[in-house]
Formats: C-alpha cells, sequence, structure tokens
C-alpha cells in the first residue's frame, strides 16, 4: 500500500548483525484510535483513509518502500548487563526524510514477537499505548526532544496481563532508535566492524560536525546533558534510565513508569520495579553520567590507545557536570523569569526548591503561579515565602519569559490512569479530550482544561506506575 511518505532505509544497510530483518505479525481486526495528523503531514504522509492507515500501523500491511527490521540491543537493566535485549515487541518499519530533511524512524511498537522476545508476547495492552501517545506529545508540545507518537490502533485481541486487556499498537518515530545500549551490544559481541559502522552511522545522522569517537561521545554527553535539565525542570521522572532506554540522538525514549511530580519531593520514585530508588527525580543526571561511561567503555575498541582513550573519555564525561550545570541554570532561570541568570540566581532557585520540597508544594502549579498574585497560596509557609518572593522581585523577573518556560498542566499520573481505565471499559472520550489539553499546555487554564491543573486528591494519588509491558 502507498502511504505516500519516501521510505530510505539506511539502517538495513548496515552490518546484518545488528538487526534482524522481520515483519510484523498481523492481528485480528485493527481499528484506528488516534492518527496524529500534524506529525503525519510532516513525514509526508499522504493517505488520509482511517481504514487503510489503521491497516498499515497495526502491521497487517506493509507501506512501500517499508522494510521491517528488529534492532538488536543489549543494556544495563537497573545496573546489571544483558545482553540479551533488542526489539521484542516492536520494529522498525523505515526511515523516511521529513519536511525538514531530517531523517525520522518509524517503528511499530506492539507488533508481534521477534527473535528478541524471550519470554514475552511481543504485544502492547491499551495501556501503555495511550500512555505513551499522551506523555510523548505533551513532552514534544513542553519543547523537549523526545520520540513521537503517529498513531494509536486497537489490534481487535486480547493481551494476558495479570488480567486480560484490549491490545494494541503504537506507531513511533524517532530521529533513531540507536541506544546506547545498541553500542554496548557490538562491543560485548567484539564486533568491530558492526561498532565501527553503528558509530559512523550516528556521526553522519545525528552529529554530522563530530569527529572520531572523541567528537561523538563529547556530542552526545552535552545533548543528554540539555535533556536531562528539562526533564528536571519539568519535573519529569523517566523511570528506567537503562542503558538501553537512552537514544544517543538526544531524544527522551521508551515512556514506560514515567511520571510528572505532582507534590515536590526530590527523591520522588515512582515505578514498581525501582526498589532503591535508582532512578528518583533527583538521581537522573548522576544517572545520564553513568550511563555515558557504559557507552564511553563501548567506544574504546575504536580507539588506537586504550589508556589514551580511557584518559580522553574520562575528561569528556567530566565535561558534563558543567554543561548540565549551565542548562539547569538556564531551565530553572527562565521558569523565574530571568533570562540571563547568574551564579547568585542559581541560589535563589535552589532556595525556591527548597521552600517547595519543605511545603509538599505542587511542582508544576508553584511554577505556573509565580507570575500571578496567588502565588503564596502554594506554599504554607507564607513569611519564608514573603522572603523569598522579595529577593525574587529585586531582580526583575520576566513575565513572558515565565509563561513559556511554566506548562500550566501537565500530564497527571492519576488522569493518565483514569483515561487508560476508560478506554480499558471502551470509551475513548476522556483520552482524546486530554490529548487536546496537554499538547497545548502553555494555554490559559479556562474552562474545561481547569481540572486538568488539580492535583490529585489523597485518594487519587498514584504511588506506583508500572511498565504495563
Ligand atoms: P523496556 O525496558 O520496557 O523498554 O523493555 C526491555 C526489553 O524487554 C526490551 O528488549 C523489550 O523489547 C522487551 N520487552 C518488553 N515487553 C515485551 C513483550 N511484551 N514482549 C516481548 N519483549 C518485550
Ligand atoms: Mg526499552
Amino acid at each position: 500500500m502507498n502511504l505516500g511518505a519516501k521510505f530510505d532505509n539506511s539502517y538495513a544497510r548496515l552490518p546484518a548483525q545488528l538487526f534482524t530483518p522481520l515483519a510484523p505479525t498481523p492481528v485480528a481486526a485493527p481499528k484506528l484510535i488516534r492518527f496524529n495528523g500534524d506529525l503525519a503531514r510532516e513525514l509526508g504522509i499522504t493517505t488520509s483513509d482511517d481504514a487503510q492507515l489503521a491497516q498499515i500501523f497495526a502491521g497487517n500491511v506493509a507501506p512501500d518502500g517499508a522494510a521491517p527490521l528488529a534492532q538488536a540491543y543489549g543494556g544495563h537493566q537497573f545496573g546489571n548487563w544483558n545482553p540479551g535485549l533488542g526489539d521484542g515487541r516492536a520494529l522498525l518499519l523505515g526511515e523516511v526524510i521529513d519536511s525538514h530533511g531530517q531523517r525520522r524512524d518509524i517503528a511499530l511498537k506492539g507488533s508481534g514477537r521477534t527473535p528478541y522476545s524471550r519470554s514475552g508476547d511481543g504485544r502492547a495492552a491499551l495501556g501503555p499505548v495511550l500512555r505513551e501517545y499522551l506523555v510523548s506529545e505533551a513532552m514534544h508540545a513542553m519543547g523537549v526532544p523526545t520520540t513521537r507518537a503517529l498513531a494509536a490502533v486497537l489490534t481487535g485481541e486480547q493481551v494476558w496481563r495479570e488480567t486480560a486487556l484490549p491490545g494494541a499498537v503504537l506507531t513511533r518515530v524517532a530521529a533513531s532508535h540507536i541506544r546506547v545500549g545498541t553500542f554496548q551490544l557490538a562491543a560485548a559481541r567484539g564486533d568491530l566492524a558492526g561498532l565501527k559502522a553503528l558509530a559512523d552511522h550516528v556521526i553522519a545522522r545525528h552529529y554530522p560536525d563530530a569527529t572520531g569517537p572523541e567528537g561523538l561521545l563529547a556530542a552526545i554527553t552535552a545533548r543528554q546533558a540539555e535533556l536531562i535539565a528539562q526533564w528536571m525542570a519539568l519535573g519529569f521522572i523517566h523511570g528506567v534510565m537503562n542503558t538501553d532506554n537512552m537514544a544517543v540522538s538526544g531524544e527522551t525514549i521508551d515512556y514506560g513508569p514515567c511520571a510528572f511530580m505532582d507534590l515536590f519531593d526530590p527523591l520522588t520514585v515512582l515505578s514498581s520495579i525501582d526498589h532503591g530508588g535508582r532512578y528518583a527525580w533527583r538521581n537522573q543526571p548522576d544517572i545520564a553520567v553513568w550511563n555515558l561511561a557504559q557507552l564511553a567503555t563501548a567506544l574504546i575498541p575504536l580507539m588506537p590507545d586504550r589508556d589514551a582513550a580511557v584518559e580522553s573519555f574520562t575528561n569528556i564525561i567530566n565535561g558534563f557536570a558543567e554543561h548540565y550545570l549551565l542548562a539547569w541554570r538556564r531551565r530553572f532561570g527562565a521558569k523565574i523569569g530571568l533570562a540571563e541568570p547568574t551564579e547568585a540566581d542559581q541560589a535563589l532557585m535552589s532556595r525556591l526548591l527548597g521552600l517547595m520540597a519543605q511545603d509538599g508544594a505542587d511542582f508544576t502549579n508553584a511554577f505556573a503561579a509565580l507570575a500571578g498574585d496567588k502565588a503564596q497560596d502554594q506554599f504554607t509557609d507564607r513569611a519564608a515565602f514573603a522572603d523569598w518572593r522579595r529577593d525574587w522581585q529585586a531582580r526583575v523577573p520576566d513575565p513572558a519569559l515565565m509563561a513559556r518556560a511554566n506548562p500550566q498542566v501537565i500530564p497527571r499520573t492519576h488522569l493518565i490512569e483514569a483515561a487508560i481505565s476508560a478506554a480499558i471499559a471502551g470509551d475513548l472520550a476522556p483520552f482524546h479530550a486530554m490529548l487536546e489539553v496537554v499538547t497545548d499546555p502553555f494555554a490559559p487554564l479556562t474552562g474545561a482544561r481547569a481540572p486538568y491543573a488539580r492535583p490529585p486528591a489523597e485518594d487519587e494519588r498514584v504511588l506506583r506506575t508500572f511498565c504495563g509491558t
């Protein structure tokens, strides 16, 4: 079937050991839940017939020019090396050049078993598909580099996740799906040719100005520092920052047990599988460094001299701290309306965060309220807030900058869960309504938008999030 978009599948031309060519497993009764028309136009997709789109994005019909394949990768999961990961429930359909001249992956998630499925069924349940759709599109709307959601399709089949649930397929669009773990697997296999091809591919595709493994590592490190600072500034917790879930492009990838914080607590960890709090909000920059060190280790075989490589790579990764500090200061500076924050302003930001943590303020609403005249309502220690406010006002914050840096709404976990429950019961209206709101995050909270900014009541609070795979 002709989708309109022209495929050019560069990953499929890489050494064969990096992937397995494989078609999606057809499903019983594809039905389109949602199609992202704006993104489709960017990709040059011209098909607009719902039934055809459902067939293609369920994996039942291959679009002309696609060369579906499952990517091989390994990864450190919660610090433990696992060489046997890879696309277990996903397939790369192929790549297209978008209207900006950028190469983009189009991939299916939930498309059936692959050689990397291990004991999994290769399928996705409706809940995780809708969650990824909502959160990734909200992240994009907030200006965070991220994979995108192009389509969600019901399969007409059930999947078993402790109970029977409707099955679905998400179509994900990414700058690429190459992960730290993709490099790690090639290195662990001693596959120098694969490693070299991968590095050349990533340089050409994402970092054309980078020279050699050092340039590549430096560019990825800088991009990650920027990305994590953006997560932090939105109270976003990825939840599973395993090395297989860190894209070398610098896009946020793999929305599993992720969440935005409601009450501000730097130690917040929500994922049901993160027992030690390894991926708590506060730990994310350190974990990024840990992951980058694994990438550096994987790149060593590409360097002529091991000791010199270790020294050089160590310096590059040590550069994360400075880059991150400046990115953090710029992001949090914008949140309090300071375009050129100084080191002294950094103390002002930390003081505010300290107050927010002490008072258990709602992360999103406290920042969103700062520009208005009711900000003190977000704090219990009003005297301390008034002191802070006086010092802050002396710096003459720019309200327009704040309005662009502080979303009025984020996809709140309890509302995502409510939308998912309704969808499982057959009502997709709450999902569609929520998507409209969270993809316009900086608009004023008028009318039907207002309830989406309300923090969860005590009995609505979601204390644990699940991968749901
Ligand atoms: P994650 O950390 O959720 O991205 O997944 C880790 C690994 O498990 C990846 O290799 C996935 O492809 C694989 N996986 C997760 N869920 C399934 C499933 N239902 N069937 C097969 N493989 C899966
Ligand atoms: Mg993953």
